[in-house]
């Protein structure tokens, strides 16, 4: 007699990315090889297996399964139940069941695969030229989700049929499509149209497609509505139209992002290495910031030696610049500082007096998700702008917490995120909150997170600026409040994502910050764990006359620093490029200011040090969007083996030394470039130094000045020589982007909602 099989049902959950990649379509092909029955279907958690079959196939099975290919990421499997016995090997996949709380991954958007842009540029398939192909590995997720779980009729996909063709993939377990959401095709899915500035159409489908990569060629501006929003396109190669393109956005010298059509192109303009490449053609498709291998190459596009370039990633993006064969500038479709545009409608309000032609389609975007930005530093991928491609993927806290629990974030470069279970969910960059589309861009992100998540917060997490607009929304939410300092919070953000809990030497370097002292806080240290600080030292402060003005004004800064070394005296040094860049009615003025101290707020802030010399070299007296001193400072620098300039190291560590062999180095007309050099070597050596006198082995690196590669690199490789563990950002920005991930981990840990400092 044959012995019966002994047989097991086992229940999987299984969390991570595992919604809308093709995880149960892979799950359901698993199971069939492996012999196993049962099911398997979304919930508001992750996904949830239940699977039958002896004891060796259900181990192999859960091995494979834990190994599912990208963009589906398994982080965890738990079994819920074990059960003796158990029959059937047929294998189903069920429709979502919705228990538990809602904290499965919403998955970001994903750029084209191979295979879709192989149907694409097939003409004998039935998608051929169709701006809206997508599948279970690509396409987009995030920004068509309007509630979890992710099924088609929560996205705002459900307004389109599909067709019994795309309906039978989507219901083929063997098909590339099977369960894909936002299944579609020129049948049954979503179209171009062409409008003119009325919003009149002027052609259709790949009439409008053909037409508006015409337009791109004469010289016009269009108005693309792509994945997470509009971007604002024109010939990159066409100095004339960039200027027009500048002129009416308001945007005079920032760069501008391009879009090449393949990355041949890319190679032929820029420096890259395999890692920027791998960023460049992965899911995420983000803007990488390149080293131009000809710096008066695409001056207009970028004035500085970097060029941020794309590849398509949607197959609306890769017709378009098939068609065109030549860079096209693809820059957020908005005026200066507001949030990027979704909507058509809104669009031909918005961008009126930008665009010349708006090529729209009828797939609603959800919320607005602009273009990622990474820079490699340091050997490592750093973002600075998260948002497509990474948003709303969590960060995991390494600590469960009860209840969740909402973070507001800063002002500017502003992100919300929501703490649940053990994972941190960042919003999107939403920008800066100064205008009234950016103040509602952060409301919607509010709610989005309650949303999707289908909670409300039972705490609220704020900065400790008692002006900032997300402060007051804070004490308005209607839930206890906890506010934050601005530098423990970069601190905290960098060891959350590296998972320490301190304490640590935190280094917290950015251009301003709330200090609860009264000054302008933005050059410190400070001992730090997650739940405290102790603020062990900063650089020397000094007046900034105009305070917030100073942000426009670099020589402001200088003005500043000066007046703190050589008082009055400093009028009376009409040669130094930050005095001259004044005339004298306003010098009077700054005098006045400085002199009285009104209006000239005392900083410790390393931006605005920067910013400083920056004026002192005469690089820069006005900046015309921020970090653009910083960035021109940094790009200016040059080799040099000669003695570095030094700042003792102290509570409050002295510049003064420095700035006086500056000024009397460039007094004998020493190179600013060698200058400039020395003085990152300085700021670098102190961190190493203070790291030395700490006595904490390791030293966390955050704050906007960190997103310069020259500064972040030598102060790691100084740290690392002195036998100091150096942490640095990665997944979050080191820039105001990260602050809310760092409120999140203090009001984890702090014991109370006042007790800040650590005695
Ligand atoms: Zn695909
Ligand atoms: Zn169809
Ligand atoms: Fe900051």
């Amino acid at each position: 007699m044959i012995p019966a099989v002994h047989k097991l049902t086992r229940t999987l959950c299984v969390r991570g990315a595992v919604q809308g990649v093709g995880f149960r379509p892979f799950v359901y092909r698993t199971a069939r090889s492996c012999g196993i029955g049962g099911w398997v279907r979304n919930n508001a958690r992750g996904v949830v297996i239940q699977a039958v079959g002896t004891e060796g196939d259900l181990d192999l099975f859960q091995v494979i399964i834990e190994q599912a290919p990208a963009p589906a990421r398994v982080r965890e499997i738990r079994i819920a139940e074990e059960a003796e016995g158990g029959n059937g090997t047929s294998f189903l996949i069920l429709a979502s069941g919705r228990e538990g709380d809602i904290s499965a991954g919403v998955t970001a958007d994903l750029a084209t695969c191979p295979d879709c842009l192989r149907e694409l540029l097939d003409p004998c398939d039935r998608r051929y030229r169709y701006p809206f192909a997508n599948c279970t590995h690509c396409g987009p997720r995030y920004s068509i989700l309007e509630k979890i779980p992710y099924d088609r009729s929560h996205t705002t996909m459900r307004r389109f049929e599909m067709c019994p063709n795309c309906r039978g993939e989507y219901e083929d377990p063997a098909n590339r499509r099977f369960h894909a959401q936002p299944n579609a095709c020129p049948d049954c899915g979503p179209q171009l149209t062409l409008w003119d500035v009325g919003g009149r159409g002027l052609a259709m489908r790949n009439e409008a497609l053909c037409a508006a990569a015409e337009s791109v060629r004469m010289g016009k501006i269009i108005a693309v509505k792509g994945l997470g929003g509009f971007h604002l396109m024109v010939d990159a190669r066409n100095d004339a139209a960039i200027g027009e393109l500048r002129r009416r956005k308001h945007r005079e010298e920032k760069p501008l992002a391009l879009m090449f059509p393949s990355m041949d192109m890319i190679r032929g303009v820029c420096r890259v290495s395999d890692l920027e490449e791998r960023l460049l053609t992965g899911a995420e498709a983000p803007i990488v910031l390149l080293n131009k291998q000809n710096r008066a190459e695409f001056m207009s596009v970028s004035a500085n030696p970097m060029l941020g370039a794309m590849l398509p990633y949607t197959p609306l993006h890769h017709l378009l610049m098939r068609d065109l064969d030549s860079p096209a500038v693809a820059t957020s479709g908005n005026l200066s500082d507001e949030p990027i545009c979704i909507d058509e409608g809104e669009a031909l309000v918005r961008l009126k007096g930008i665009a010349d032609l708006f090529l729209v389609h009828d797939r609603p975007i959800a919320r607005p998700v602009e273009d990622s930005i990474v820079r490699v530093m340091a050997g490592r991928a750093t973002l600075l702008r998260r948002a497509r491609g990474y948003a709303p993927q969590s960060v995991p806290m390494h600590q469960g917490i009860s209840a969740p629990i909402l973070a507001v974030g800063g002002q500017m470069k502003n992100t919300v995120a929501l703490g649940i279970g053990a994972e941190a969910i960042i919003s999107q960059h939403l920008g800066d909150l100064g205008t009234e589309p950016a103040a509602r861009a952060f409301e919607d992100a509010v709610r989005t997170l309650e949303g999707l998540y289908d909670t409300r917060p039972a705490r609220v997490v704020c900065d400790l600026h008692p002006d900032y607009p997300t402060t007051r929304f804070a004490s308005e939410y209607g839930r206890p409040v906890m506010a934050v300092q601005h530098h423990h919070a970069h601190v905290v953000s960098c060891m959350m994502e590296n998972n320490l809990s301190g304490p640590v030497l935190g280094v917290a370097w950015d251009g301003t910050g709330y200090g609860p002292d009264g000054t302008v806080w933005g050059g410190e240290f400070m001992l730090a764990d997650r739940g405290a600080y102790r603020r062990v030292g900063h650089l020397r402060c000094f007046a900034l006359p105009g305070g917030d003005q100073a942000v426009r004004e670099p020589r402001r800064s200088a003005l500043g620093l000066l007046y703190e070394v050589f008082g009055e005296s400093v009028f009376d040094m009409p040669d130094l490029p930050s005095v001259r860049a004044f005339d004298s009615a306003s010098l009077r003025v700054m005098r006045q200011m400085l002199k009285k101290g009104v209006q000239s707020p005392r900083t410790s802030s390393a931006g605005r040090l920067f910013d400083a010399v920056a004026s002192i070299l005469d690089l820069r007296q006005l900046s015309k969007y921020e970090g653009q001193a910083a960035m021109e400072l940094e790009f200016a620098a040059t080799e040099v083996a000669n003695e570095g300039y030094h700042i003792p190291c102290a509570t409050q560590a002295d510049w003064e030394p420095m700035l006086r062999r500056m000024i009397e180095d460039l007094g004998n007309g020493r190179d600013r470039g060698e200058i400039a050099r020395l003085f990152h070597e300085a700021l670098a050596c102190l961190i190493s130094e203070m790291a030395r006198i700490s006595g904490e082995k390791s030293v966390v690196l955050s704050g906007g000045c960190f997103q310069n590669a020259l500064l972040l690199e030598r102060t790691v490789a100084l740290l690392e020589q002195g036998g100091f563990v150096p942490y640095r950002h990665s997944q979050v920005p080191s820039n105001d982007g990260g602050i809310s991930l760092g409120q999140l981990g203090v009001a984890i840990h702090r014991k109370t909602d006042v007790e800040e400092r650590r005695s």
